[in-house]
């Protein structure tokens, strides 16, 4: 029997390796896939990115342009627009978000609600408060 490592002969009761110093390095060669394995997810995770990285654009700038014209002139302009992630929040959170911000008129939740009072229905705002303005228009 040789040392797996260094290919020296082996003695006694060695049987894959000479010294510590070889196990060390045997175990070191052994564990190798692994690292490799993480490499190629690294990869994977990398060509993913890409897409994820992408602001995602519910509404174009040319849309919401469109939309915002619709609103009465007295209605506070939204300085953000709906993004994303706002059109999964409830509308707790858009109204807890609104009221605690001094600056609520440049919040993307601010956004979010307005594109709410503008399209969607009666039925979809059940339970909102809404403004008069909104109670006069017809959606849907
Ligand atoms: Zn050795």
């Amino acid at each position: 029997m040789r040392c797996l490592n260094c290919g020296k002969e082996l003695t006694g009761k060695q049987t894959r390796h000479c010294s510590d110093k070889c196990r060390m390095a045997l175990k070191r060669t052994e564990a190798k896939p692994e690292p490799e394995q993480n490499e190629s997810e690294q990869v994977k995770a990398e060509q993913i990115m890409p897409e994820q990285a992408e602001p995602e654009q519910r509404i174009t700038d040319e849309q919401w342009a469109e939309l915002l014209a619709e609103k009465p002139d007295s209605v506070t302009p939204p300085r953000a627009k709906p993004t994303a992630d706002t059109a999964g929040l409830s509308k707790e959170e858009l109204t807890s978000a609104i009221n605690y911000d001094v600056a609520w008129w440049e919040l993307p939740e601010y956004a979010e609600l307005i594109l709410r009072l503008l399209t969607w229905t009666d039925e979809q705002l059940a339970g909102y408060w809404l403004p008069a303005w909104r109670q006069n228009r017809k959606v849907g």
